[in-house]
């Protein structure tokens, strides 16, 4: 990706993902994520069922990985958690989107990993701080193909399902979510001027958990195909 401005140290590349039945890429300008989706997670973690809001973070757009991407396992935690989640991915937005013309501004879908380091991600042993430690480092957001609406539709319903090392970990149906696509779409752009290039990570069923390192995991959901990532030996070491 060549440049003509004049930076003063390395300006590094867009992160991006591969398209579909497509040469083209999927540039990806901001991630967004939902949590506490799905009630039967909401129960594992023991939080409120009835929130007036979808819960909110972002990870950094440079935390994107690709499939079959070997990731290290990340400094500062001895409780790494995946969390597997259906991918909103956006092309056009703007703010005070209506829930009836959100799902206008899709380009498509995707399979995602909400990686974490669930001790420190605000939930448990450091309550009521950012979740920033937990849920916004390094390499934390693998994310598979983008399917584009124009092969697959929209995604509303269907089995997301999580393994690790072949055993089925999560197993539900993406009509179990909480708030549906457009209803996020609609309450994030209350809050943000949303744009082509936004993805966001629509929450986990139930069933998450910490995995190791030489651990196999693979996330598939039904028409998005599959993500699948390795953990490797300890980062910084
Ligand atoms: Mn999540």
């Amino acid at each position: 990706m060549g440049t003509s401005q004049n930076f003063v140290v390395d300006a590094g590349e867009r992160p991006s993902l591969p398209v579909h039945g497509s040469d083209g890429r999927y540039p990806v300008r901001r991630i967004y994520c939902i949590g506490r989706n799905y009630v039967a997670h909401v129960r594992e973690m023991g939080g409120d069922e009835k929130l007036d809001f979808p819960i909110v973070f972002q990870k950094p757009t440079d935390s994107i990985e690709q499939d079959g991407a070997v990731l290290d396992y990340p400094v500062m935690t001895s409780n790494y958690h995946y969390e597997l989640e259906l991918v909103v991915a956006m092309k056009s937005g703007g703010y005070n989107i209506p829930v009836d013309k959100a799902l206008d501004h899709v380009y498509g879908y995707g399979v995602g990993l909400d990686m974490t380091r669930r001790s420190v991600d605000g939930q448990s042993d450091r309550p009521n701080q950012p979740w920033e430690l937990g849920k916004a480092f390094d390499r934390s957001c693998p994310v598979g193909t983008i399917y584009p609406v124009s092969e697959v539709g929209h995604v509303d319903k269907g089995s997301i399902r999580m393994t690790v090392d072949g055993e089925v970990k999560q197993d539900a149906d993406l009509g179990m979510m909480i708030w549906t696509t457009p209803e996020i779409i609609a309450n994030l752009s209350r809050y943000f001027a949303l744009e082509a290039g936004d993805i966001i990570l629509t929450g986990t069923p139930s069933g998450v958990g910490a995995v190791t390192t030489g651990q196999v995991l693979v996330g598939a959901i039904d028409g998005l195909g599959s993500l699948t990532v390795t953990i490797s030996e300890p980062a910084g070491q």
